[in-house]
């Protein structure tokens, strides 16, 4: 009972993610001078839907699943955002998630404004069939408030182009004709993008690059580890290698590993493919997730889950550069303590924002109606993003700030921008 009493504290004790995103917000509403009513405009989400959602198991029974999606505002373009499946999902995440979406895609200066989703399940203990099911109930509950025009949505942690396909065949049912604008990240049979799958982890390899040029890091000479080896991280490894960076570390949900010889991404990802974890890699040790974190490299990426770099961790690490592939992975207050010791962090909403750029060219050629080559692609991703890190550095060598402060005054004040010249209604 203690024990069990303990662990509740230890949950406790992980900051809210909403009010991580609001602490930032009046970050940057301080710097920008915003006026009050703008500021508590930008610290409201426009719309939160809660969907419950029945399901046939396998079984037999019944299982009723919650969901979410937050239209947090859209003053620049319609609300954007992916779909998260998992057994962590509250509202506060979901509506943190969003807000970071809204200025994440202010930052990419795409025109487009934030959303997210979420569903509270373990889509690992689930099969495909009840994933399938429990898919389309939740597109059919959401539809009335999505759509090309409306909100576009897009995958996010343990939801896929599989996942999207079901959503898109759901919606354009409900609405009798195909409407692949509806959704990005979904099968190239469908519509979907060349490239848009390693997007997320090639847009950060670009903002890393970037990064390593102003801090005279010579990436030749670099080592590098990643937390969290999924789509968003392990492509990163993969086309960060390529620059020259050699990767020491990794981790999954199952644990963390280093090595003393660079490790191959592309033979790391076959390896958890094969064995469903990075753990056990040949050559490599298994340490624990703050080793890992702390490990002496030049360039650490966490691309897991929000919360990952607490105080205590970010005391103790040493890399040069912190490329955020992951939403939210660092506290307020671990990230004072990185701009105190020097660390150079390219945030979140600029390092990530790789897989809603690509999704934004994909739904371009849907409503278009044309493609580009794969090569034309990453060629887009590349001007957009590496234009985007150096907006958020020149605003962060203009007001002294990090650049997370400076990708805040970015993204916020282009919203902030678009909210007061459209003015308040009625
Ligand atoms: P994913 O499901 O493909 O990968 C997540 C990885 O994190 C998995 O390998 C999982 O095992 C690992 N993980 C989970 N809990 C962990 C823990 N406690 N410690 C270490 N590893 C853990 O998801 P993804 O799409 O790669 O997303 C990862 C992060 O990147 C999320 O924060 C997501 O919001 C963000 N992101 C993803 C995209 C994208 O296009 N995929 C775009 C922007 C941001």
């Amino acid at each position: 009972m203690a024990q069990k009493y303990e662990m509740k504290q230890m949950e406790q004790a992980k900051p809210n993610p909403f009010e991580n995103a609001l602490e930032q917000l009046r970050i940057a509403a301080e710097y920008l001078k915003l006026d009050d009513g703008i500021h508590q405009m930008l610290a409201s989400p426009k719309r939160q839907l809660t969907v419950s959602l029945p399901v046939k198991m396998d079984n037999g029974e019944t299982r009723v699943f919650t969901g979410y999606r937050v239209q947090y505002n859209d003053a620049r373009g319609p609300f954007k955002g992916g779909i998260r499946y998992h057994p962590g999902v509250t509202l506060d995440e979901v509506k943190a998630l969003s807000a970071w979406m809204t200025w994440k895609t202010s930052v990419a200066n795409i025109p487009y404004g934030g959303a997210k989703g979420g569903i509270i399940c373990d889509p690992k203990h689930m099969s495909m069939g009840e994933q399938e099911r429990m898919t389309r109930r939740y597109a059919a509950a959401i539809a009335p408030i999505i759509g090309p025009y409306k909100d576009i949505p897009a995958p996010d942690v343990y939801t896929n182009a599989q996942t999207m396909a079901w959503i898109l065949d759901t919606y354009s049912t409900l609405e009798g004709f195909m409407s692949p604008a509806v959704i990005t990240g979904k099968p190239i049979s469908l519509g979907g993008s060349l490239g848009r799958d390693k997007a997320t982890g090639r847009g950060a390899v670009f903002t890393t690059v970037a990064a390593a040029k102003v801090n005279k890091v010579d990436l030749k000479k670099a080592t590098f580890a990643v937390q969290g080896y999924g789509n968003a991280g392990s492509n990163y490894a993969e086309i960060l290698q390529t620059y020259g960076p050699k990767l020491m570390g990794a981790s999954d949900s199952k644990g963390s590993i280093t090595s003393k010889t660079p490790i191959d991404a592309n033979k790391l990802l076959a390896h958890k493919e094969k064995t469903g974890s990075v753990v056990g890699f040949p050559g490599s040790q298994k340490v624990s997730d703050k080793e890992l974190l702390q490990s002496d490299v030049d360039i650490l990426s966490p691309a897991a889950l929000e919360n990952s770099i607490l105080p205590d961790t970010a005391k103790g690490i040493r890399a040069k550069i912190i490329t955020e592939c992951a939403n939210g992975p660092t506290t307020p207050e671990a990230d004072k303590i990185l701009h105190k010791n020097g660390v150079f962090v390219v945030p979140d909403i600029l390092a990530n924002s790789g897989g809603v750029i690509v999704s934004y060219l994909e739904w371009v050629q849907n409503l278009e109606r044309i493609s580009w080559t794969e090569v034309e692609v990453n060629d887009m991703l590349e001007k957009k993003i590496t234009s985007a890190f150096h907006d958020v550095h020149a605003a962060s060598q203009k007001h002294g700030v990090d650049m997370r402060t400076g990708a805040m005054i970015v993204g916020v004040g282009r919203v902030a921008d678009a909210v007061k010249t459209l003015g308040v209604f009625p």
